[in-house]
């Protein structure tokens, strides 16, 4: 708690580990109310998800189940640049209710380009589940079902989001101290 270092950079604590368990909470009783008859499919996009998949799926109540994707980027040829492939669908998609679990949505590209994915498996509904969401960075009209917290346009690390690497272990949510950074 309070101040941490990751990487020589300092970072200080922007949400607790009590607010984000009660904003779950609030996004949990809303999945169990909207989605109790449809037995939807969870998909936690790793790395960053891995946390709030854990704790949201311990309040998920109705009856569902959870997987694991991850995309995965490579260069294609020249002429098709670079290809983003979702690895980890095993489950059957076709005319299901989807509910992409993700840490952050920032731009929007990540859970669009997994849309369109799921889409071509054939998912009858897809909806979005976000840790953090970021309105002023966000570039998509996809509309964001299920947000734990609005957050502004910051670095963020903890609770699953890394540092080039680090602090994907931390209970709560810090944020990069640029005045800190700019003093030493
Ligand atoms: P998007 O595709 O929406 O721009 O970004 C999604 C991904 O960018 C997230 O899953 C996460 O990996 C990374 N990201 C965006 N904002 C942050 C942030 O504040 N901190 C960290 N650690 N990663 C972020
Ligand atoms: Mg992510």
């Amino acid at each position: 708690m309070g101040n941490i270092v990751l990487h020589g950079h300092k970072f200080k604590i922007k949400i607790s580990a009590s607010e984000i368990q009660k904003a779950i909470g609030d996004v949990a009783r809303q999945i169990n109310a909207d989605l109790k008859d449809k037995k939807p499919l969870f998909l936690a996009v790793l790395n960053g998800s891995f946390m709030f998949a854990a704790d949201l799926m311990k309040k998920v109540h109705i009856d569902c189940e959870i997987s694991f994707i991850k995309l995965a980027s490579y260069n294609g040829t020249s002429s098709t640049g670079k290809i983003t492939e979702l690895i980890g669908i095993n489950e059957q998609i076709n005319g299901r209710t989807v509910v992409i679990i993700e840490d952050i949505v920032d731009t929007g590209n990540t859970i669009e380009n997994i849309t369109v994915q799921l889409k071509e498996h054939g998912a009858a509904e897809i909806k979005i589940a976000t840790l953090l969401f970021k309105p002023e960075a966000y570039t998509k009209s996809l509309p964001i079902e299920y947000t734990a917290i609005v957050v502004p346009n910051d670095f963020l690390v903890g609770y699953g989001l890394d540092y080039n690497g680090l602090g994907r272990n931390l209970a709560d949510i810090y944020v990069l101290d640029y005045i800190a950074d700019e003093k030493k």
